[in-house]
């Protein structure tokens, strides 16, 4: 098992899995559910991490990863209600679930 995907934000870190899973890569997440138990803010080893199951692949998911992050670069677009940053994939605003209009 590999780890091939961390992001503080799980959001971005589902749907990073739900990227490499449609591609037919077995992958799981870890630390899911260890954010925010006891309020504090998280330190880096608990952020939500992306595994794949088979170290084969590995290099495979490595890339979807790196192009979905490259694409999302360019595509990234700006809620006009809160001003945040949202991921080109996402239809509604991750944090006020804003639509992108
Ligand atoms: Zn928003």
């Amino acid at each position: 098992m590999k780890k091939v995907y961390t992001n503080e934000i799980s959001l971005l870190v589902s749907n990073m899995k739900n990227i490499i899973e449609a591609q037919e890569i077995e992958v799981f997440i870890k630390n899911e559910y260890a954010q925010g138990a006891v309020g504090e803010v998280s330190a880096f080893d608990t952020w939500p991490e992306v595994w794949v199951v088979n170290d084969t692949d590995f290099n495979r998911a490595m890339e979807i990863v790196n192009s979905s992050q490259r694409s999302d670069n360019t595509l990234d677009w700006t809620c006009k209600n809160c001003a945040e940053e949202n991921d080109s994939s996402f239809e509604v605003c991750w944090k006020c679930q804003n639509e992108n209009t």
